[in-house]
């Protein structure tokens, strides 16, 4: 199987950058080990609710002792994981470092790929189109610089290793973390890896349970439209599978066994390959998934998030003291982000419509489009259903007998071009019609056609979808879901969702801590793409180009306005 071609290589993305030359000297001593600590689906207002409890103490001792940006926020519409991740990996929007979404719509292939997906190695950065952080420490050092990355989902690890450093992520198939050819040649991968993959379950327990008294917690346990995964019920304590089972596997995805078995492979890291250890600056990214899946399943608002955020405190504080004692106090600086927000479970969303909180739902059954269901694979498959009702819709009312909309890849809607030139009908009433059609519906607020996008006219919500759009990668047509309704599977596999360009989704955490910070808290917008110019400052490494100016609050340079 073919899929699509890979990118320019770095050296060539380097060399086309026009700052490059001007390789900024490392003043003053940049810190030995920087920490990429991203929490997936963590939002502002969950890290500020936690930060702000008496029995706090990692969220806490981050809020007290660092440098908090408050008002923080994704200026994109796609908020998913890998655009996320990727964004704070390259300081770039989407629209510049290529990756919109965590699958789309191949052309040349004729179906979605993921976001990390790579022909010659199954998973790689290689879709990548903007150099990484890492990459730019990677090329500052000649190769000295130890570089890695780790999460339960390959996108979470993949963007912020760069095409220099090594990711490792989670395979239920293996039941261990892996990783692959692009990182190591077939046989040389660490042996700290196979090691480590035999012990990590040992300190799993045989169920997750509350680890506070029932009575302290705030939110319900047993709400009917959660959806926990396979072989749990709504309800607290969630037994495990069989300790070796692909169900066992999956389920330590939802839990927050999870994120620690995944700190639990960072440290083995921090150990063996001696980061933070010398004088040239090592870079260690952590994406813990638990938060994400959690919210998922059972939504942001359940005992079961709840329990996690307390859970994931406790980490929090704990790597924070395992950082202070291996690699030492102001030795490290830390950055905590999300790669998107969240919204509750649209159901018992305040003024939700009951009727409309599912795009594409049973309701809207209707045969499959046959070559589409050929074409497309199960990724695009949720969508097929209104494919076919609006390429039936579109052929009735422009009397053509072939489907003029290749996919619905959410958030895009790739037309097909070639039949629209042959038949000489006119993309823009096409898609005009085609747009209606969707809008008519209650779960759409509304698409934007991309030739809109040259002219949003203070859109705000154009001006998102514009730093979205990537030539080759887009759609024709951008589908913006009801704030209170998602794009689901049919059934329904998640409870609630991500990925709109509404404010919930977009809002995260960004803030800064150890390097002798000077504790902060600023309430002056910003977004997460602020974080690879503020720490390329702190390394001393050189900005690159469309790069936001470092927060002054974490680089400390005196005289500049803060
Ligand atoms: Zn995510």
């Amino acid at each position: 199987m073919n899929g699509p071609s890979r990118l320019a290589p770095l050296a060539a993305l380097l060399a086309l950058n026009p700052v490059w030359a001007q390789v900024a000297a490392v003043t003053g001593e940049p810190p030995t080990l920087t920490v990429i600590l991203v929490v997936d689906q963590l939002t502002a207002d969950r890290t500020r609710e936690w930060a702000l409890k008496d029995s706090s103490s990692g969220f806490r001792r981050l809020w007290q002792e660092g440098v908090v940006y408050e008002n923080a926020a994704y200026d994109h519409a796609t908020s998913a994981t890998a655009p996320g991740h990727a964004t704070i990996a390259t300081g770039v929007h989407p629209s510049k470092h290529g990756v919109i979404s965590n699958f789309w719509y191949e052309r040349e292939v004729g179906r979605p790929f993921p976001s990390v997906w790579d022909r010659e190695y199954g998973v790689s950065p290689s879709r990548l189109a903007a150099p990484t952080l890492a990459d730019i420490l990677h090329s500052r050092y000649q190769g000295q610089a130890k570089i890695f990355s780790v999460s339960i989902k390959d996108r979470g690890a993949v963007f912020t290793a760069g095409r220099q450093g090594k990711a490792f992520w989670y395979s239920t198939r293996s039941g261990g973390f892996v990783t692959n050819g692009f990182y190591y040649p077939e046989g040389a991968e660490p042996e700290w890896l196979s090691a480590y993959n035999e012990t990590a379950y040992r300190q799993v327990p045989a169920a997750w349970d509350l680890l506070m008294p029932g009575e302290t917690y705030a939110r319900e346990d047993d709400r009917r439209h959660e959806r926990p995964p396979q072989g749990w019920t709504r309800v607290f304590p969630h037994e495990y599978a069989p300790a070796g089972t692909r169900q066992y596997y999956d389920q330590l995805r939802y839990a927050p066994d999870g994120d620690r078995i995944t700190m639990g492979l960072a440290q083995i890291i921090i150990e063996n390959e001696s980061l933070g250890r010398d004088d040239v600056p090592d870079l260690l990214s952590v994406s813990l998934s638990a938060t994400d899946r959690i919210g998922h399943a059972f939504g942001p608002d359940s005992r079961e998030s709840e329990d996690n955020l307390h859970r994931l405190d406790r980490l929090l504080s704990e790597f924070l003291d395992y950082l202070d004692s291996r690699v030492g106090p102001g030795r490290f600086l830390l950055t905590l982000s999300s790669d998107h927000g969240m919204r509750p479970i649209p159901e018992y969303a305040p003024g939700a419509d009951p009727e409309a909180t599912r795009v594409f739902s049973r309701r809207l059954t209707e045969a499959l489009n046959r070559r589409l269901s050929s074409g497309l694979n199960a990724t695009g498959a949720q969508d097929l259903r209104v494919v076919g009702a609006l390429n039936r819709q579109l052929s009735s009312e422009l009397d053509v007998d072939e489907d003029l909309v290749t996919g619905i890849v959410m958030p895009w809607a790739y037309f097909n071009l070639a039949a629209i030139e042959r038949l000489e009908l006119d993309l823009d009433s096409v898609r005009r019609m085609a747009g209606e059609w969707l809008e008519a519906r209650p779960e759409i607020a509304r698409t934007v056609p991309v030739s809109q996008l040259d002219d949003c006219g203070g859109d705000r919500t154009c001006e998102l979808i514009r730093n979205v759009w990537f030539d080759g990668r887009s759609g024709e047509m951008y589908v913006v879901e009801s704030q209170n309704s998602f794009v689901s599977a049919d059934p329904p596999v998640y409870a609630a969702s991500h990925g709109s360009p509404y404010l919930p989704d977009l809002r995260v955490p960004v803030l800064f801590y150890g390097a002798d910070l000077k504790a902060a808290i600023v309430d002056r917008p910003v977004t997460p793409r602020h974080i690879a110019p503020t720490l390329a400052r702190a390394l001393g490494l050189p900005p690159m180009e469309n790069w936001e100016k470092p927060l002054t609050e974490v680089t400390g340079r005196p005289g500049e306005p803060q």
